[in-house]
């Protein structure tokens, strides 16, 4: 009881869990800490841009965190913390988490890692003043390992997006904003993007479904955004929260402390929140025939059509 709660936003990227989840950030009580699993490798060794502007450990609000964990951003080994993730919370260890004997077994090799882990947020909560840290880190394996952190109490929402609507988004060269080594975002095809829409969604009802689980389609948190909204906060234990809405669909974001995403991010102000469908004209007809079929037996299930 009491315990931390975490909001973690699962499904495939490109699904619009950077905008969702800062809406969220917007709500009192809520910190929209953006993509956790890569705090270690992208923000505490490569020192990527945290939300607010500024190198992650220039930001007063990470430095603060950190240091009432750990004791300061290098008392704690960030390498080790980025292979010990690598051992026990990727996408092949879903099917090890599903039965008792594997999850023991994933428990114990992560254990230092869940400790550090549970650490961390915890100093989240505290240094930011907020009862629900939404992680917007999306792999179902991560998200599990974080359930497994001794006083976490983990909901989680399923952010589903049309897969070829993903598929283009994945396929188009976009700016990388946090990082000078690595001026572009990771591109891949519409194969991979659909086989991988396919697997984490999977995983993500695998691992959660008929638990503290919501599935939300991005299409329908777009087209209504008040509804979806309070939806969320609901799972989140929060139903009496204010919605981040200005009118129907307009949310204010202020400042993010975000650690890593979709460079949308960093974007502050006014935002309309609307459907997104320049992929029906922008893409060809083989990369959407490509992404059709791949994920063609989930299309149903989740409610989007083969054609049209
Ligand atoms: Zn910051």
């Amino acid at each position: 009881m009491g315990g931390l709660r975490v909001l973690y936003v699962a499904g495939l990227g490109r699904s619009g869990s950077t905008i969702l989840a800062n809406s969220l950030g917007q709500v009192e009580g809520f910190f929209s800490a953006g993509e956790l699993n890569f705090i270690w490798k992208h923000n505490v060794i490569e020192n990527r841009l945290c939300g607010c502007g500024v190198p992650f450990r220039e930001c007063p609000v990470w430095r603060e965190v950190f240091e009432r964990a750990f004791g300061g951003m290098d008392a704690v080994d960030a390498r080790r913390m980025v292979a010990l993730q690598a051992s026990g919370a990727r996408t092949r260890h879903v099917l090890p988490m599903l039965v008792p004997a594997g999850r023991r077994r994933v428990a114990a090799r992560l254990r230092e890692y869940l400790e550090n882990t549970g650490r961390l947020y915890r100093a989240m909560a505290e240094v930011t003043g907020s009862r629900v840290i939404v992680d917007s880190s999306k792999e179902p394996a991560y998200g599990y390992a974080v359930g497994m952190i001794p006083g976490v109490d983990l909901r989680v929402v399923h952010l589903v997006r049309d897969p070829r609507a993903a598929a283009y988004s994945w396929l188009k060269k976009k700016e990388q904003p946090d990082s000078e080594a690595r001026r572009y975002m990771f591109r891949m095809g519409p194969a991979r993007s659909a086989v991988l829409w396919d697997a984490w969604n999977l995983s993500a009802e695998a691992l959660w479904r008929g638990g503290r689980y919501l599935r939300l389609r991005y299409e329908d948190f777009v087209a209504e955004p008040g509804p979806s909204l309070r939806a969320v906060l609901d799972l989140a234990g929060e139903p009496g929260a204010d919605l981040p809405l200005v009118g129907e669909r307009e949310v204010r974001l202020g400042v993010s402390h975000t650690v890593s995403g979709n460079p949308n991010r960093f974007e502050t102000g006014a935002v309309e929140l609307r459907p997104d469908e320049r992929w029906r004209g922008g893409m060809s007809l083989r990369d959407r025939a490509v992404a059709t079929a791949l994920a063609l037996p989930l299309l149903p299930r989740y409610g989007y059509p083969a054609w049209g």
